[in-house]
């Protein structure tokens, strides 16, 4: 019996020099891109340290957002091929296995502090949460289902624009969100825009710059082009933080610079100034 009992205390042992090795192994935090500190990063994905507002999903983002994450809507959406664009559909393939989404968005009905909304949000490690017709059509269900349910509308954008794969038919996504945005406001829905890092393209020159509110993430990009692009196009020098949430701030394109932290806060308050609707049933 004892030799059994030795046996087991030394496979223990073992095992135990075996996992602090590994832990040993396990790599500190790589240094914040903004205080070069290798601090913590919250549940929020912000920098402990100095607030860095790291990339976060879109299914995070919402599940922090509302009240219990809310109910998911529209994730049936089929991506589509229009061009049978080169080594397109390995793409989505890679993108939904590595996002778990079936394109670039999640949108969910659900509550902010009790209060009904429905909110998108674009999904950054999916194509970059470039709009192809997928995020179009769920963009577009979103803000009809607000108009129909007369909810509140959140949008958080974080996009390089239009999806290049799908030509033609993701410029035309462009048109299609911006008149039935159109569509809402003229029926006296509020539409809350959240632009984060980054707002580019096609989503900044549509839906994303329709809000009758526009929020920004701290040390966001939103423009349209690229700055070089511009620079050739005009022959001029751009002015320095050109197209950051602080330089969009100061120039009227954004209303208030909102950390990710203080965002559900910020709606609350917001939401409160909007009387609520009652469903046009
Ligand atoms: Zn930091």
């Amino acid at each position: 019996m004892d030799n059994i009992f030795s046996a087991f205390t030394n496979r223990r042992r073992v095992l135990d020099a075996l996992k602090n090795t590994h832990r040993s192994r396990v790599p500190a935090e790589p240094p914040c891109p903004s205080c070069g500190q290798s601090a913590a990063i919250t549940a929020l994905r912000l920098c402990s340290k100095c607030g860095h507002h790291y990339a976060i999903s879109a299914a995070l983002r919402l599940d922090k957002l509302l009240d219990d994450g809310g109910v998911a809507l529209f994730e049936d959406i089929p991506s589509r091929d229009p061009l049978n664009f080169p080594a397109y559909g390995e793409k989505l393939a890679a993108a939904r296995e590595k996002t778990g989404l079936g394109d670039a968005y999640c949108v969910r009905e659900g509550a902010i502090s009790g209060r009904r909304v429905i909110a998108a949000a674009l999904e950054p490690e999916f194509m970059m949460g470039s709009m192809g017709t997928a995020v179009g059509e769920a963009v577009t269900r979103a803000i009809e289902r607000a108009g129909a349910l007369r909810l509140p509308l959140i949008i958080i954008s974080a996009s390089g624009g239009a999806r290049m794969q799908e030509g033609m038919f993701s410029l035309m996504q462009m048109a299609k969100t911006s008149a039935a945005l159109r569509a809402f406001s003229d029926s006296g829905g509020l539409f809350i825009s959240i632009l984060t890092n980054p707002t580019t393209g096609g989503v900044t020159a549509s839906f994303a710059s329709l809000g009758d509110v526009t929020l920004a993430e701290p040390g966001a990009l939103i423009g349209f082009a690229g700055p070089r692009v511009i620079e050739q196009t005009i022959g001029a020098k751009l002015p320095a933080g050109f197209q950051s949430a602080q330089f969009q701030l100061a120039h009227g394109f954004v209303d208030a610079i909102v950390p990710r932290d203080q965002l559900r806060s910020a709606l609350v308050r917001l939401l409160k100034l909007h009387p609520e609707t009652a469903a046009a049933v």
